[in-house]
């Protein structure tokens, strides 16, 4: 396996910048997604790192070796894409082995390395079946199995999991972040699902614009977010916030005033919904704009600072629509950025 670096990596279509100036750097092993919403450059780094998209400028290396201008056959990269592009008429077997049929590698060797491939992804018991008798789940192991069989220096999986049902995705993502974990190969995998994000993820970059707008491990992305582009896309509910003004160290909105706040003028808070409690004399009082069970706790979709929150409550506690709400946020969890540039003040 190889660390992947991007420097300053740039790609142009015309004067349509998709990727400006990306820098990032994978150490050897590690299980990095790329996170973003629709367009935001995702793939096309990763055809990049591939070779199927050329720079328009800066450079590409693989731990030390500079392979920008590397043909893509000569990378030993390996690719899985959503379809996973079984060959419908062979056989398990034939599907894994087919990388090294092409390359010619020796048949008695071609035989092992194709059940070594299998029995990382625990298909030995299906290697005569034919693509259209597996279950979908079984398929992109075999589709996993056919990029490991060449031993590549970096895996890439372009949303692998988006055309299963949601149960099976669930399953999936264990296995791949099991089977990542077990044989310890570098993997990019590119997703726009914060949740596949983040259980997979050891690192996390999330793009938006052809920009990186924050990497870091999942927990500090959640917990810390750069900007308000972050602390709205990640989260589920994404982060509330209100927009007010400071004025000597306290933020004021609209029934809301929260002490020890940076700067001054306007300033746009930030909280979670779990990490509000609720409380008659709270900093933030608001009335009841909606309730939202959901087995496990309540929603209360609230108007409170101009604008609406979420606040997650006992899954007992329904109050009535339009009913006064005030609740806390600990100090510590409240976050302020400058709704100007959305860079975080503290
Ligand atoms: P999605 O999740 O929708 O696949 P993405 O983040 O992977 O999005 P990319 O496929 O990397 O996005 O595309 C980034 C931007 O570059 C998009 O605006 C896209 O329209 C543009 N783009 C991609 N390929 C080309 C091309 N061959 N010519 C011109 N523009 C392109």
């Amino acid at each position: 396996m190889s660390s992947v670096t991007l420097q300053a990596v740039r790609k142009t279509w015309g004067a349509f910048e998709a990727l400006k100036s990306l820098d990032l750097h994978i150490p050897d092993g590690e299980f990095l997604v790329l996170l973003g919403p629709s367009g935001c450059g995702k793939s096309t780094t990763m055809r990049i790192v591939a070779g199927l998209e050329e720079v328009s400028s800066g450079t590409l290396l693989f731990d030390r070796e500079d392979v920008t201008r590397v043909h893509p056959r000569r990378r030993n990269v390996a690719m899985v894409f959503q379809n996973y592009a079984l060959y419908p008429h062979m056989t398990v077997a034939e599907n894994i082995g087919y990388p090294l049929k092409v390359t010619g590698v020796d048949k008695a060797k071609a035989r092992e390395k194709m059940l070594d491939a299998a029995r990382k992804v625990d298909l030995t018991d299906y290697l005569s079946r034919l693509p259209r008798d597996l279950s979908g789940g079984q398929r992109q192991r075999v589709a996993l199995a056919r990029a490991l069989v060449r031993d590549p220096r970096v895996f890439l999986l372009d949303e692998p999991l988006s055309n299963l049902d949601a149960k099976l995705r669930v399953a999936m993502r264990a296995e791949i972040k099991h089977l990542q974990r077990s044989i310890g190969v570098t993997m990019i995998y590119v997703t726009h699902d914060q949740i596949e994000a983040m259980t997979l993820a050891d690192r996390i970059v999330l793009m938006n614009k052809g920009q990186i707008q924050q990497i870091g491990t999942p927990d500090e992305i959640y917990d810390d977010p750069a900007n308000l582009f972050v602390a709205g896309f990640i989260g589920s509910p994404p982060m509330n916030v209100v927009t007010g003004e400071v004025a000597d160290g306290v933020f004021r909105a609209p029934g809301v005033t929260v002490p020890g706040a940076p700067g001054r003028g306007p300033v746009t808070l930030g909280f979670r919904a779990e990490d509000v409690t609720l409380s008659p004399t709270g900093a933030f009082q608001g009335t009841v704009f909606e309730v939202e069970p959901t087995g496990e706790s309540t929603f209360l979709v609230v108007e409170v600072g101009g604008g609406r929150a979420m606040l997650r409550a006992d899954k007992k506690h329904r109050p009535a629509l339009g009913s006064p709400v005030a609740f806390d946020v600990p100090a510590s969890q409240c976050l302020f950025f400058n709704p100007g540039d959305g860079l975080r003040l503290r």
